[in-house]
């Protein structure tokens, strides 16, 4: 930070009074981590308030995930899944505890329930890659455009963008299918346009809340088969299913029950053999 901006900053902070200047504080503590540690989650509780009468939503998580780990999270529904993945991919603030991300990818970590919006913002458009059951891609760009977006918006140079795009779309098989349209494509091409979109930015990890909920098994095999690439090119990958079969394709199975994690096990079942009894 230059003496200019750190200027402006002490000036922005006298303004906005001592409170904010606290928080400030609270929000610029580096915490240390192993720098093989994408995340780490402390004591995570989440209490939904409605109409007077709460829902303990998540009840004390703790999780960390290591760089290039695949962790399925199962669960029935209603167990806290969604709203986990929403906490995690800086999309909501939970009611407290630590979601700590290794920021510089050397071990600096920051606390993301302590970050404004702008700054989770910042996260999700280069640090979390995140991937939705219905695709949430944008109707009126093209497959190319969609992957594009995140990258134009970090203003990365049109040169690099393009590179990126047709390598992404390659990657997820969709090198021919570039210039459609999302109504112009299956549920499984939205999804892989969905996957190389989150890529674009080279997150840190994808958070996946149940990629495959709407796909047949054949294209959940394509979903997943991408996954373990990606996995095994060094990604970080967590992803929410209600398919036990896919999840026992994980490094590590977590389930939750009634926002508790209340089991863990090791996976890593080649995709080939999960349909076999
Ligand atoms: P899952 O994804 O495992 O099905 P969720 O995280 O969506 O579970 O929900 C966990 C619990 O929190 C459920 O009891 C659900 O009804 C409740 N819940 C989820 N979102 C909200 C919300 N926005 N307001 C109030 N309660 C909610
Ligand atoms: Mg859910």
């Amino acid at each position: 930070m230059g003496v200019h901006s750190k200027k402006k900053n002490q000036i922005l902070m006298y303004e906005e009074g001592s409170r904010n200047l606290k928080e400030n504080n609270l929000k610029n503590h580096i915490y240390k981590l192993d720098s093989n540690i994408v995340l780490k989650v402390k004591n995570l509780i989440k209490i939904y308030k409605t109409n007077g009468y709460a829902v303990e939503a998540l009840k004390n998580v703790n999780l960390k995930i290591r760089k290039g780990e695949f962790i399925a999270i199962i669960g029935p529904s209603g167990s806290g899944k969604t709203t986990l993945i929403n906490a995690l991919g800086a999309l909501d603030i939970p009611t407290s505890g630590e979601i700590i991300y290794n920021i510089d990818n050397n071990g600096e970590g920051r606390d993301i329930t302590k970050m404004n919006s702008k700054e989770h913002k910042e996260m999700r458009l280069k640090k979390i890659g995140l991937i939705f059951q219905f695709y949430n891609l944008f109707p009126i760009l093209t497959a190319y455009e969609n992957v594009e977006l995140p990258m134009t918006i970090l203003k990365k140079n049109p040169v690099e963008r393009k590179k990126r795009v047709e390598e992404l779309l390659n990657l997820v098989g969709l090198g021919k299918r570039m210039h459609h349209l999302p109504s112009q494509l299956s549920g499984g091409e939205m999804q892989r346009v969905a996957i190389a979109r989150s890529l674009s930015n080279k997150p840190s990890i994808l958070i996946a809340d149940e990629p495959t909920g709407e796909l047949d098994t054949e294209t959940t095999k394509q979903i997943i088969k991408i996954f373990l690439e990606l996995k095994n090119a060094g990604q970080s990958i967590l992803m929410v299913t209600h398919n036990r079969r896919i999840a026992e394709t994980a490094d590590r199975i977590i389930t939750l029950r009634d926002g508790k994690i209340i089991n863990e096990r090791k996976g890593g079942k080649p995709l080939e053999d999960i349909w076999e009894h």
